[in-house]
């Protein structure tokens, strides 16, 4: 490829893989976020819920209990027998809350606190420094003077007779989920990165398969380019080389009649080139047949033969058609191209069947398809070639059908026509034993 081209199709691929890193990377970013950010919540909600449940049983067992404010009945010990009250001294052991089997899971603390904020009693491992926030939210997250993190849930008791008595407080250590979400934040940390250089690599590689079909189709614009430059070089090549010759003093007339015959000649290959050209270029650019008509296969099959009729003869070899003469075949479509698409398989045909051979066009329909078939007994393709000849330019042995006058372009029309007719042709040959071609076209639904 050419130096300019290459850094072209080299700095495309370049943006799109940064185009798909980046998306892909901005999308890997936002799923680990939210991932991150769902396990928070749900790990927090699961605690704020055996909180609450424990909270709750708590607080509708001790408010009938509860006679005086800011004043802890002895019978409060009973629900929470390893309650330590403010002022006294207890022992560790006594320090660890059991109540309800939950508390006996470590982290888990309750707090009796008056209207104005002082500590009652106390149970389980509450640090002693952790703030105090009555009039906030219910839920609080606390933070200890060490860095370590509660949760907190504060409930505001009244007496038996329904006036405030003061707070309880009941909260569970952080830790265990902070520990829990570093590791989570850790394996994202290294986790990210890691799949974000796979996303790089694959973005590339990516890339560069989505460059593919842009790149080959460059290659085959360059190549027809290229082709087409160089077979209307010869015939013009030709004519400049025989104007020449003739334009000198020395000429006569005879020479002049010859160079005018050699142009008229050239001309015509350069007109019949030009026109093909055309017709693909066309092709390209149209989904559908030019004309959407009514076309008797039948007619047209039966047609073409008479039409061909006299170069067979020419050519030593015998033409026949095989026609189903009790069902007639229609296909929509535009007669004038399908007119060609037969035409060129005809010639084809004829051109590489040697002399004495035959060749056979036969019209069938079959389910819903109209078959034409070609069939030569001539040179054949071999298996190899057989993927290259419907290529445009494409001559299996370019010396050998120059004298033929093609320019490869036969089969390549063909082949766009049935296309644009929603249908395929085929080949089958065998190198020295004959080829035969079949069209399959979608035949008419309204029969
Ligand atoms: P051309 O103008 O050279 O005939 P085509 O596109 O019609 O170009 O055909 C491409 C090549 O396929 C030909 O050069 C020829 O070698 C081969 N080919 C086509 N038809 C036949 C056939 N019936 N038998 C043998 N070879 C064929």
């Amino acid at each position: 490829m050419p130096m300019k081209y290459s850094q072209v199709f080299h700095a495309t691929r370049l943006r799109l893989a940064g185009l798909y890193a980046g998306t892909m990377g901005i999308i890997l970013t936002i799923c680990a976020a939210g991932f991150y950010e769902a396990m928070a919540r749900s790990h927090v909600s699961e605690l704020n819920h055996r909180i609450e449940s424990v909270a709750g049983t708590l607080h509708d067992g001790l408010e009938a209990s509860l006679q005086e404010p800011d004043k802890l009945e002895p019978i409060v010990q009973k629900f929470v027998p390893t309650l330590c009250l403010s002022g006294t001294s207890c022992s560790n052991n006594a320090r660890a809350l059991h109540y309800l089997g939950v508390f006996q899971e470590n982290g888990y603390y309750i707090r009796f606190l008056t209207l104005s904020g002082q500590i009652l009693a106390s149970g389980g491992q509450v640090p002693t420094d952790l703030p105090i926030q009555i009039e906030a939210e219910p839920w609080q997250t606390l933070e200890a003077s060490d860095g370590s993190r509660y949760r907190q849930l504060s409930l505001r008791l009244k007496t038996a007779n329904q006036v405030p008595w003061g707070y309880m407080q009941v909260g569970r250590s952080l830790s265990e989920l902070d520990g829990h979400m570093v590791w989570v934040r850790l394996i994202l940390l290294v986790g990210l990165p890691s799949a974000m250089l796979l996303v790089v690599f694959s973005s590339w590689w990516l890339a560069g398969q989505a460059m593919q079909p842009i790149y080959r189709s460059y290659r085959q614009m360059q190549q027809f380019t290229a082709d087409a430059a160089h077979e209307l070089r010869t015939p013009l090549a030709a004519i400049q080389a025989n104007l020449e010759s003739t334009l000198t003093p020395e000429a006569s007339d005879d020479d002049a009649w010859d160079t005018l015959r050699t142009v008229e000649r050239q001309n015509s290959r350069l007109s019949r080139l030009v026109h093909d050209l055309l017709i693909l270029s066309r092709m390209d650019l149209q989904k559908l047949p030019a004309k959407q008509e009514l076309c008797t296969l039948n007619d047209l099959v039966s047609d073409l033969v008479e039409e061909f009729l006299a170069l067979a003869i020419a050519s030593d070899i015998s033409l026949t058609a095989n026609i189903q003469a009790n069902t007639l075949v229609t296909i929509n479509g535009c007669e004038e191209q399908l007119y060609r698409l037969v035409a060129n398989l005809i010639t084809n045909a004829i051109q590489y069947t040697p002399a004495g051979g035959k060749v056979t066009v036969s019209l069938q329909q079959e389910d819903h398809h109209a078959l034409i078939q070609v069939q030569d007994t001539g040179i054949g393709v071999s298996l190899q070639e057989q993927a290259h000849i419907f290529d445009r330019f494409y001559r299996v042995n370019s010396d050998r059908s120059r004298h033929t006058g093609g320019a490869g372009l036969g089969l390549a029309i063909a082949q766009a026509i049935a296309q644009t007719h929603q249908g395929s042709i085929q080949v089958e040959s065998e190198l020295g034993k004959g080829s035969k071609f079949t069209v399959k076209l979608p035949a008419r639904k309204d029969k």
